[in-house]
């Protein structure tokens, strides 16, 4: 079973195969720390956090890191405002950082660099560049990247170098340079601006180098996954692409995922645009993190994601539910002398248990369908064909599932899910005679194909489920129509009653 990843340099999906068998090397954009984070850039690390964990629930070794950058004009500017050290305030910025991640229970990444601390690497890194004749200096004693001479500039995010032109998105400098498209690397020492003394000569380093070296300090010069924000295609990550392959004539990345913006009030949440809220202020409200955490999962990571009071409540609810299910199958007990319940149930549990072993997100699908009348089949112990009922929609509930593990195609998967699907239906109707007055026999036929048909969707062959979906379907209507099957003459047990 591989693994698919969207990759944005290539546009298209491609196949995860590590650097090293075994091995995969993550590096996440991470934060600057000169304000409290907004759940806007808690969306992006909750993907980082779901990459991780499903890389290594499918065993593989993961090293991530994510970087936190805690020196920069904003930071400068916020120190300067509160009369404090850009140390001591990125410092307060970055400690509320990590307890929002634990709030959220985010996986700590295995490294979380701060830029001051690497210094050293990125001056390395941009006297390679200088060297290498792909940056030079300036009179203030900034140094800048030189793109005129990468003819590869601008890939990532489709540019056409030559047509570039300096637009809103190309960043403002105030510093001078050859060229408009060319970014800066080094900024030359400025007053009452913090600075270095390095062998490139005093200053500060620019954005971007920072995550080139502090990837490649922890990853080495090439590695696997490189994640942020769609924001960050341009220019942040085709920066680093460019000053990173300059320096090493390596391909500095295989796979760039990138994930969508979270959205409130039909706008990306942006503290620029004000419509931004923050992990403490929605937990003081009492809502749990667990149901703030599944509201920022909620929606596909290349998918827009629009969050509302409304989402929040909707989350909310489905954990209670989900809860309420994992306590109801705790304490299910099958009626005596009868099992296939117990059998279906802990199919349906396995499932569960597997999508919400990965991440609740997986489990959402199945959520929406099974709602509380899973439970309360569960609670009462009541007929097999009531519980197989609530099953049956589960299965529709695949598609979403297997598409969001795999991101092969919604469409494809879903084919397969509703003739599998309509395929028991005609089993059931076939073989048992659905409807009142009527008892479900055990039938370990039924478990059986829907172990088989999810394992097979689980596992990523949409067209083996597509076969599989295809020969229920017709297996159940040949017997509708040959009459075959046998009847239970057992009346069923009056939902509720209990065995
Ligand atoms: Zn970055």
């Amino acid at each position: 079973m591989t693994i698919q990843f969207f990759d944005t340099l290539a546009g298209a999906a491609r196949e995860l195969v590590p650097l090293e068998p075994g091995h995969v090397r993550v590096y996440s954009c991470g934060p600057t720390v000169y304000g409290p984070a907004h759940i806007g850039n808690f969306r992006s690390f909750l993907f980082d956090d779901l990459l991780v964990r499903y890389l290594r629930y499918r065993g593989f070794r993961v090293t991530w890191v994510m970087n936190v950058t805690d020196v920069d004009d904003r930071i400068i500017k916020g120190a300067r405002a509160e009369a404090t050290t850009i140390g001591e305030l990125s410092e307060r910025y970055r400690k509320m950082l990590v307890s929002d991640m634990e709030t959220l229970g985010i996986t700590m990444p295995d490294f979380m660099p701060k830029a001051t601390e690497n210094i050293p690497q990125m001056v390395e890194l941009i006297q390679k560049l200088l060297d290498g004749g792909h940056a030079y200096r300036t009179d203030d004693g900034s140094i800048f990247f030189r793109i005129a001479s990468w003819p590869e500039y601008g890939r990532l995010a489709r540019l056409d170098p030559e047509g570039m032109k300096v637009g809103e998105r190309v960043e403002a400098d105030d510093y001078a340079k050859d060229d408009v498209r060319d970014f800066a690397l080094w900024k030359g020492p400025k007053p009452d601006e913090p600075s270095w003394e390095t062998s490139i000569g005093p200053g500060r380093p620019g954005w971007h180098i920072e995550c080139s070296a502090m990837s490649m300090r922890y990853l080495g010069p090439s590695f696997d996954i490189h994640t942020g924000g769609v924001d960050l295609v341009f220019p942040h990550h085709t920066d680093e692409i460019a000053q990173s392959e300059a320096a090493t004539a390596q391909k500095f990345v295989a796979y760039w995922l990138h994930n969508a913006f979270l959205q409130m009030g039909g706008q990306k949440m942006a503290k620029s645009v004000g419509n931004i809220e923050r992990v403490g202020d929605i937990t003081d409200r009492g809502i749990s993190p667990r149901a703030l955490r599944l509201a920022l999962m909620s929606a596909h990571y290349r998918m827009a994601l629009s969050f509302s009071e409304d989402s929040l409540q909707a989350a909310g609810s489905a954990v209670d539910r989900l809860d309420a299910l994992f306590a109801a199958l705790a304490t299910y007990r099958p009626p005596s002398g009868s099992h296939p319940q117990f059998a279906l149930g802990v199919v349906f549990a396995l499932v569960c248990a597997l999508g919400y072993g990965i991440e609740p997100i997986f489990a959402a699908g199945a959520l929406h369908v099974l709602d509380a009348a899973l439970v309360n089949t569960l609670r009462m112990g009541t007929s097999f064909t009531v519980l197989a009922l609530v099953v049956l929609p589960l299965l529709g509930g695949y598609p979403l599932l297997a598409a969001a593990l795999t991101s092969r195609s919604v469409l494809w998967i879903a084919v397969a899910g509703v003739l599998s699907s309509s395929g028991y239906l005609l089993f059931f109707l076939a073989v048992d005679g659905l409807g009142p007055g009527r008892a479900m026999p055990v039938n370990l036929t039924y478990v059986l194909w829907a172990a088989l048909f999810g394992l097979v969707i689980l596992h990523a062959r949409p067209g083996w489920g597509l076969l599989l979906g295809a020969l229920v379907s017709i297996t159940g209507a040949a017997l509708v129509v040959s009459g075959g099957g046998r009847r239970s003459e057992e009346p069923v047990t009056a939902l509720g009653a209990g065995a």
